[in-house]
């Protein structure tokens, strides 16, 4: 098959050799992990200062303009590759488990995507990334307890504000998670903006600690 169709890591675009899924041996060592790019993670956690239920804040990877980060995503958003998305999110939560960083959680949250934009990707992302985080830590995962009950412009080019008046309201909770502690998983942090509507949300319905894991950061 492979002679029909070369299969290419979706990171540098090289051919894949042997057992290698969607990304090579070379580009899963080196990609550029958040602590190794000496961003110090409480400037990822000062993004949620005003939400202090939010206990800790985790980033698997440096977002970089035309860098491997972002083809890795545009795979993942773009062009379709399901398996991308599990393996970032199972990648992601192995080195959890091994670096011994996990948060005490018992559920993970994605975040979802509104049904119209659901519908034409035919998948949400996020969900994916929970699934293979799930598989590699044993926290379950769930898809449909957070909803997006309208549909937003995108977040680009907008700052903090404009981003937060864009996402208030747009969530709802359906299911139960009165004083639980959760992870809510996500693609890209960039102001937060995203997440802490999620986050105001889940508080309502009652849950009490959050902790947020997303895998890859955008500087700006
Ligand atoms: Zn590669």
């Amino acid at each position: 098959m492979d002679l029909i169709f070369p299969r290419c890591c979706e990171a540098c675009d090289r051919s894949l050799v042997g057992n290698e899924e969607s990304i090579c041996t070379s580009c899963r060592i080196s990609l550029p992990r958040i602590e190794r790019e000496s961003i110090h993670t409480d400037s990822l956690k000062y993004k949620f200062v005003n939400t202090p239920e939010v206990l800790s804040v985790q980033a698997f990877l440096l977002f970089t303009k035309k860098g491997k980060v972002q083809n890795l995503l545009h795979a993942l958003k773009y062009r379709g590759n399901q398996d991308v998305g599990i393996l970032l999110g199972y990648i992601f939560g192995q080195e959890m488990m091994a670096g011994q960083t996990l948060p005490n959680a018992e559920l993970i949250i994605s975040v979802p995507l509104h049904k119209r934009k659901l519908s034409k990707r035919g998948y949400n992302q996020s969900d994916l990334l929970a699934e293979g985080f799930s598989k590699a830590t044993g926290i379950p995962w769930t898809g449909t307890v957070l909803i997006r009950n309208r549909y937003t412009t995108t977040q680009t080019g907008k700052n903090k504000i404009e981003r937060q008046e864009n996402v208030m309201g747009v969530f709802e909770v359906n299911g139960k998670v009165k004083q639980k502690s959760v992870i809510i998983i996500d693609d890209v942090l960039t102001t937060g903006a995203t997440l802490e509507a999620c986050v105001e949300a889940l508080k309502i319905a009652g849950c009490e600690e959050f902790h947020i894991v997303t895998i890859a950061v955008a500087q700006h």
